[in-house]
């Protein structure tokens, strides 16, 4: 099933190049006082949604998926955690080039572990990229981004994909310099998830599909999950081995070689095999 949120958080139902509005599913949401819960709604009842959303599908109103304003597809994430450096020749490529590493020492996953971005970094793709310090160079990163559906702490690997509901096409939106990551990764806009949510059930084999980013028409990045240092299920270890996780955490799995500066006017086209495509604009904020 693919679930997008769309206009003023509308639910749609993807079919095709179309979607059904659903968002009379959401009424079966529990209402939340303060304090609100730390996981995400709509997530945390995926299971209990998809009946609901499937009766619907009959009556429910069909537009097409060019004339809506996709959002990002989890409205409230807890957390958004990431890995840094996870693909190999994306390692490499940092170590030799200034402009990425700023004289710091590139790590390797296994030492350096995860990092966290803000929530208030996060969009969707109608809403776009804003650059804010145009002086410094702003990086594109695509990423696999899975999408936590049950609480867990300590998960072993061999019981990780238990706790994905879904996956996305991610953003990891970068401006290099000196700084900690999570505060240069963590500028408004800088994470992007789109276009929409596939089920794990409809996704297939997630440690093996390809990736391809392009801007103004131009192939960047292009690269296969299967190349990941640490895998989905060893990421999900790693992390829950320091801290819960909650439906509607989103972890972006890290970003192949290719990474390179992006500028206002540009169009990102961001790819990713059994997900879809999603289009980014970039602007100065
Ligand atoms: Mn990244």
């Amino acid at each position: 099933m693919r679930l997008c949120r769309f206009d003023n958080d509308r639910l749609g139902f993807v079919e095709g190049d179309a979607v059904r509005d659903v968002t009379a599913a959401l009424d079966i949401l529990p209402r939340h006082a303060y304090p609100l819960p730390r996981h995400d709604p709509l997530i945390a009842n995926l299971t209990a949604l998809r009946p609901r959303i499937e009766s619907l599908l009959d009556s429910a109103p069909r537009r097409p998926l060019a004339g809506v304003r996709l959002l990002s597809p989890v409205a409230n994430p807890g957390k958004i955690l990431a890995a840094p450096v996870n693909y190999r020749k994306h390692l490499e490529e940092a170590r030799g080039d200034p402009g990425i590493h700023h004289q710091k020492q590139v790590a390797e996953i296994q030492k350096i572990g995860l990092f966290l971005k803000a929530t208030s970094s996060l969009v969707g793709p109608a809403e776009g990229v804003a650059l804010r310090h145009l002086e410094r160079r702003n990086d594109h990163e695509i990423e696999l981004a899975a999408v936590i559906g049950k609480s867990g702490r300590d998960v072993p690997r061999a019981r990780a994909f238990e706790h994905i509901a879904a996956y996305c096409i991610g953003l990891d939106m970068t401006v290099r310099g000196p700084e900690e990551r999570s505060l240069r990764k963590s500028v408004d806009s800088f994470t992007v998830l789109g276009p929409w949510l596939v089920t794990a059930d409809a996704i297939g084999d997630p440690s093996a599909l390809d990736l391809r980013l392009a801007v103004n028409g131009e192939v960047r990045q292009q690269a296969n999950t299967r190349d990941l240092i640490l895998g989905i299920a060893e990421l999900i270890e790693f992390a829950t081995s320091f801290y819960t996780v909650h439906p509607g955490d989103v972890l972006l799995t890290g970003t192949p070689e290719g990474v390179g500066p992006v500028q206002p006017g540009d169009r990102l086209v961001a790819d990713i095999q059994g997900i879809g495509s999603m289009e980014v604009a970039v602007r100065a904020a």
